[in-house]
């Protein structure tokens, strides 16, 4: 049984929260405060049973043992603080120890900056358990990562898992196991590498399995198409042919048309039947009528699990399938679950944060846990047995 912090009886202490803020930030602001919002019932739980918190989490990928301000954590404080309406301390040298001062809540300064951090190094997490009494982890995006300041804290320390974190395995767990059918997954984005265990689950759970992007391309390569110079894995062509060969393969829905650029210029979409791609074409998003039956699919559906842009959404008009896609989830009645570290930026700038049923806020781990591996962390506290 997972050891959740809502049935300890904590209170009057230091407690330590492995929180993911790792959020995306342009110009010292925050540019999608999904994850931290995500957060906030956690902390407020604690602080309501007297609790002082001292809060670590990571941001982007700095160069470990070096400061950055780059990815400085400083930001995410501030913006905590204005939402919870409390005093915040950032602590930028934090790991000898910290001083609460006047405050109940103490942020320390991005864990990345700490050498071995990454490296699970067993004299960091040494010195970071000396910080607090209790752990408590809410950060499901690490959940599958051996790191010093998450991992390496629970066998030191008496640890529980937070509410973001108990909600995260809730509502995944309910969508492997229990999916009101029919079931539409969505899988798409850059690559199929990271994807294909996942892609090979869920066929055999899902009444229809949907593509999009490069991951796309590189199925439509081993059916024989020619993609011009799409994006696509090479290296992957045989594991595609193999889903290719899958009993379940007629579950795989396949676009009907994409949106080509040509020469390396964004400026000329053009829709294509697949058969009608050049050598020069580069495959950049599915088709007005491969959106229209992709929809059609979406309506019938009781259950929509979605991961992946499924075009080149940094340019217009390459956005046009994912953004339609995303408006034909929201207006559904289905239960909708989405993450992936692309997809959920694109639902926020669409404002529909409201109009689905759960938006996770990890990535790999997310897709780790559906593929049905076991997530290092949530096994030490105790979700596997
Ligand atoms: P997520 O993080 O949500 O799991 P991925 O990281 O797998 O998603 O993929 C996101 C990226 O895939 C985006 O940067 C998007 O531009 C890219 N992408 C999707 N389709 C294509 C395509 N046809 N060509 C090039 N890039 C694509
Ligand atoms: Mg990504």
């Amino acid at each position: 049984m997972l050891k959740v912090l809502k049935e300890a009886n904590i209170n009057n202490k230091i407690v330590l929260l492995r929180l993911d803020l790792n959020v995306p930030i342009s110009q010292n602001k925050i540019v999608s405060n999904f994850r931290i919002i995500k957060s906030i019932p956690t902390i407020e739980h604690l602080i309501k049973n007297n609790n002082k918190i001292v809060i670590l989490s990571h941001l982007g990928r700095p160069k470990e043992g070096e400061v950055d301000e780059k990815y400085s954590l400083k930001p995410v404080a501030l913006y905590l603080s204005e939402k919870i309406k409390q005093n915040i301390i950032f602590e930028k040298n934090w790991v000898n120890g910290v001083d609460f001062k006047d405050s109940n809540i103490i942020m320390c300064e991005n864990v990345r900056f700490q050498n071995g951090e990454k490296l699970n190094s067993s004299e960091l997490s040494r010195k970071i358990s000396s910080l607090g009494d209790i752990f408590v982890f809410d950060a499901f995006g690490v959940s599958h990562r051996k790191e010093s300041s998450a991992y390496g804290l629970i066998d030191l320390m008496d640890s529980y898992a937070g509410q973001l974190l108990e909600n995260e395995i809730n509502n995944a767990l309910m969508m492997i196991s229990n999916p009101v059918n029919p079931l539409t997954t969505i899988i798409s984005g850059a690559k199929i590498s990271t994807k294909i265990t996942l892609i090979s689950k869920l066929l055999n759970k899902s009444s229809h399995l949907i593509i999009g992007g490069g991951i796309l391309n590189t199925f439509l390569f081993a059916l024989g198409h020619n993609i011009g110079t799409s994006l696509f894995e090479s290296d992957y062509v045989d594991e595609a042919k193999k889903i290719i060969k899958h009993k379940d393969f007629e579950k795989l829905i396949m676009p009907i048309d994409v949106v080509c650029s040509n020469n390396n210029s964004f400026d000329n979409p053009q829709t294509k039947l697949i058969s009608m791609v050049q050598s020069d074409d580069k495959i950049l998003d599915i088709g007005a009528k491969s959106i229209d039956k992709y929809v059609d699919i979406i309506k019938k559906s009781s259950t929509v699990f979605w991961n992946g842009p499924l075009g080149y959404v940094e340019q217009e008009p390459y956005d046009t399938g994912t953004v339609k896609i995303a408006k034909a989830i929201a207006i559904s009645n289905c239960y909708s679950m989405v993450g992936g570290g692309d997809t959920l930026p694109i639902i926020e700038k669409l404002s529909l944060i409201d109009n689905f049923s759960y938006l996770s806020t990890g990535g790999g781990a997310l897709l780790k846990f559906i593929e049905g591996k076991e997530l290092p962390i949530l096994k030490k506290l105790g979700a596997y047995t």
